[in-house]
């Protein structure tokens, strides 16, 4: 899982006991000073490393089966950020409170540890063979779907374990168990042939016993009446400690031959064909999981675009052939220049889905042009958090044609599901937002009009950044736009800067991102809602800022107070925030949910933990 204290400024990364202490003599060697590392031995634990009576103490910080953090004999927390705070308020057991985190002092990097350079490179070869994705969108979808890949690949690993024999019968399992030594605990798992479910074989007193494998709604593993697992491999490990109910503890596996062993660029295990761009007409798909898996952005046809198909880019024009174009009755939007339909596009190899801009006013010219300037800078664009443009079209009327995004505007989208819709769910989103900004700040291109109506969704997991109308592109070195005059301006969007000085850059798209993310985490709500556009300007330079959403992270909150920094300079820029939102959405994509989290706590009540 990605690492979840990664965020954690106390956090160091792989480090070994003798550096840890040596940072904490640089520290000053304080009663209660501690900083926290990788655990070198375990999967996803830590070392809590303090001082105290000048000595130091490393208490090792285990990763439970539940996803939860504990140290050996204490309280079970959701995260190591939360452990700690459990320790800065009590010591319990340890040997004083935890009172000062040592930071990493300045240009001191977390250190990446062995089993992380190996988990990138299964992702980046599961990635690469799943959805045969190179280059940027492979880099992309691993930034943007890190902790859902990760899942996908533990909800498969069992797949290259030594002990996992595929679908055999029981009686092979058993002549398998009976070749050879018979100890007690000697064990594999199969997969039944009549309905895809899983059985565990054990031998016990030279007898072999077999146990189904349950698979409860939301996909947990179970022997019958036993703890429940995300996982298989989870499930075979927790038996190797503990026998639940069957026969005996698992000891020896009994090898598939076959199998191959856990290399870090082994193969991914194939993973079954379902997956398919399937969400109703507004996005939402009510059961957002098909199989045991959520559609992810790169099963979407939106991912890539459909010229990153050779075949298809020989034909790319700017304009494209009317014939091609199917125009549906159905109004998408609507705005000034005209109204948004549907249509279907067909391209060489096969037709796509697009969102149609219809020019109204045929003959203004100044219409005209800024649809052409917007097309212009769309066809510069190609990053899978952005809505592409497939080209325009000269017909009946000027028409631009895009990529379609179903779902409809955001504000809309989760003003209408905010019951269903949780805030992890908007921090992916938003994070999803922070990748495309991050591409269009890389190549000198300002938004100018960056808003929550303005992000269009594919489905509940997956956002695109649209509406290039007043977007502007950067000479290679300048750092801002100056506009000439006044227009019809976004104010609630803008900082500062624009208003006073009309100067557009990057920066200033960072403070509309603020405004967009506290947009979202009020599901919707409109910003200053009893200010006028021209009010706000006064109320920020009193210093006022928009307040913190309701039930809204105080790390969520504190990003969008960065954004709104007055003096631009000052404000981090979108390869910061999308880094934070990045660090943010990974740990809590990695905690369990209320219900995992009551389980856990059910779990450790009855001591099964
Ligand atoms: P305006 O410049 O008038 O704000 P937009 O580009 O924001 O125009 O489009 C207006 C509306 O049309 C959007 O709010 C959305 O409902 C719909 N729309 C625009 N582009 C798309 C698209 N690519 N896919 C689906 N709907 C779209
Ligand atoms: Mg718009």
């Amino acid at each position: 899982m990605p690492d979840a204290a990664g965020h954690l400024p106390f956090y160091y990364g792989s480090i070994s006991r003798a550096d840890a202490e040596e940072y904490l003599k640089l520290g000053g060697m304080m009663d209660g000073l501690f900083l926290l590392r990788q655990c070198l031995r375990t999967l996803g634990g830590y070392v809590l490393s303090m001082v105290y009576n000048l000595h130091f103490h490393h208490y090792p910080v285990e990763r439970q089966l539940n996803g939860t953090y504990a140290i050996a004999g204490g309280k079970a927390h959701c995260g190591p950020a939360e452990l700690c705070e459990y320790y800065s308020k009590d010591a319990d057991g340890l040997c004083c409170t935890l009172r000062r985190p040592c930071n990493r002092p300045a240009g001191v990097e977390c250190q990446a540890g062995v089993f992380d350079n190996m988990r990138d490179n299964m992702m980046r070869e599961y990635v690469r063979q799943t959805w045969k994705l190179e280059g940027d969108a492979l880099e992309q979808a691993i930034i943007s779907q890190a902790p859902q890949v990760e899942k996908l690949i533990a909800t498969t690993a069992h797949e290259r374990m030594a002990w996992y024999h595929g679908t055999i019968s029981r009686d092979e399992a058993e002549r398998k168990l009976y070749s050879g030594a018979q100890p007690d605990g000697k064990f594999l798992m199969r997969e039944r042939k009549e309905n895809g479910t899983y059985a565990l074989s054990v031998m016990y007193g030279k007898t072999v016993y077999h146990y189904k494998i349950d698979q409860d709604k939301s996909g947990k593993y179970s022997i019958p009446e036993g703890t429940k697992f995300d996982t298989l491999w989870q499930l075979v490990e927790y038996l190797k400690l503990k026998s639940d109910g069957i026969m005996a503890v698992l000891k020896e596996s009994c090898p598939n031959s076959c199998t191959f062993s856990i290399a870090p660029a082994a193969a991914p295990p194939s993973l079954p064909k379902i997956r398919q761009a399937a969400s109703n007409s507004d996005g939402y798909t009510p059961e957002p999981f098909i199989g045991k898996s959520r559609i992810l952005p790169m099963d979407t046809s939106v991912y890539e675009s459909p010229y990153s198909d050779p075949e298809e880019l020989k034909e790319r024009k700017l304009f494209v052939k009317r014939e091609l174009l199917l125009i549906d009755e159905v109004e998408l939007g609507s705005g000034n220049f005209g109204c948004v339909k549907k249509g279907v596009y067909k391209l060489k190899k096969r037709q796509i889905d697009v969102a149609i801009k219809v020019l109204k006013v045929q003959d203004e010219k100044n219409v005209r042009d800024e649809m052409m300037k917007e097309a212009e800078i769309m066809h510069q664009l190609d990053n899978p958090y952005i809505v592409r443009m497939i080209g325009v079209c000269e017909a009946e009327n000027l028409m631009l044609v895009m990529e379609m995004a179903s779902g409809g505007p955001l504000n809309k989208f989760l003003g209408a599901k905010k019951d269903v819709i949780p805030m992890s769910n908007i921090v992916e989103l938003m994070h999803q937002v922070s990748i495309g900004m991050k591409y269009l700040e890389g190549k000198n291109f300002v938004h100018r009009d960056l808003a929550a109506r303005n992000v269009l969704m594919v489905n509940q997991h997956y956002a695109k950044i649209s509406d290039f109308g007043l977007s502007k592109a950067l000479a290679a070195d300048d750092s801002y736009y100056k506009a000439k005059s006044f227009g019809k301006w976004p104010l609630k969007w803008y900082a500062p800067e624009c208003i006073n000085y009309r100067k557009f850059s990057s920066r200033s798209d960072v403070w509309s991102y603020g405004i967009t993310m506290w947009e979202a985490f009020t599901y919707g709500q409109k910003p200053y809602k009893k200010l006028k556009g021209t009010e706000v300007m006064s109320f920020i330079e009193r210093n006022e800022r928009l307040a913190c959403p309701a039930g809204c992270p105080p790390e969520m909150y504190q990003v969008m107070l960065d954004c709104w920094i007055f003096k631009m300079e000052d404000r981090p820029n979108f390869d910061n925030v999308e880094y934070r939102m990045r660090m943010y959405y990974y740990s809590i994509a990695d905690k369990p949910d209320k219900e995992g989290k009551e389980a856990a706590a059910a779990a450790e009540a009855s001591g099964k933990v």
